[in-house]
């Protein structure tokens, strides 16, 4: 059988070519990076739990309107895509400070904000996908005007509904990064969402005592990263709840 071909590999994920022209296969890798890849480890079964929690985030937008790039999960690492023209942009929202935002403004983690925030980020590894302004954006010929737009209506209804999804099952959305590809049908461009909505992209805080949820764990060491994303994953009906570790088969007898 022939192999089938790599068409991308990024730090937490593959693409191959898919089976049939305008879709992709993506691989979701156990590679944890952050601080642009200066900190690295694997973490065994974050790819099964990342493939399961995007499908679960990705199908639902699907389903209320919110295009994605997302078709459908082939087995526990895989899914089939739709082939999209990345946008070269990081979509940034922020329903309370932390992280970077908190960094550059004196700002306290966890301080609320006025209205959620969104911000865009060029993809650029060597350059640290610095922040960039709406200027830089059409200056540079990134995105146009309407593309921005469109881009920040379908942040905020991702946000909408992340935040809602979140909140049922006692999880705070504090932020998250969405990726965009433009979809071409015929002479007419649509923007959907692309790459994936994962705790590895998301701030995730518990509701009641704060605990964080996310790849915050692995960045600032506070323990094992697959227990918090089995956790989220457990919460939201994604994994059956007697499941103690996505990764270990269990022997039956
Ligand atoms: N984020 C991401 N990839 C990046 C940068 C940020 O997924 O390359 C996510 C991050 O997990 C958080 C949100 O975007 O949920 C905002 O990140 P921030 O700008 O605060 O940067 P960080 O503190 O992660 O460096």
């Amino acid at each position: 059988m022939a192999r089938r071909k790599k068409v991308y590999e990024g730090k937490a994920k593959i693409l191959y070519e898919g089976p049939e022209p305008g879709t992709l296969v993506q691989y979701f890798k156990d590679d944890a990076t952050a601080f642009n890849a200066e900190k690295r480890a694997v973490v065994e079964g974050k790819g099964v739990l990342n493939n399961r929690l995007s499908e679960f985030f990705m199908a639902g937008l699907n389903q209320i309107g919110v295009p994605t790039h997302f078709i459908r999960r082939i087995n526990m690492r895989e899914q089939l895509i739709r082939s999209v023209e990345i946008i070269p942009l990081e979509v940034v929202v922020r329903n309370l400070a932390a992280g970077s935002l908190s960094k550059r403004l004196g700002l306290e983690e966890g301080a609320a904000l006025p209205r959620p925030i969104v911000e865009f980020y060029y993809k650029d590894d060597a350059l640290g996908d610095p922040l960039v302004t709406e200027e830089h954006i059409i200056a540079f010929g990134w995105a146009t005007q309407q593309d921005l737009d469109d881009m920040v209506a379908l942040a905020l209804r991702v946000n909408d509904f992340l935040s809602g999804t979140m909140m049922a099952v006692g999880i705070r959305l504090v932020d998250f990064k969405i990726e965009i590809g433009r979809v071409w049908e015929g002479d007419f461009q649509r923007l959907v969402v692309a790459d994936e909505i994962s705790p590895d992209s998301c701030r995730l805080w518990d509701l009641q005592t704060g605990e964080k949820l996310d790849k915050d764990v692995f960045r600032r060491d506070l323990g094992n990263l697959a227990d918090a994303y089995t956790e989220v994953a457990k919460r939201l009906g994604v994994l059956p709840t007697n499941v103690t570790h996505a990764a270990k088969p269990t022997l039956i007898n």
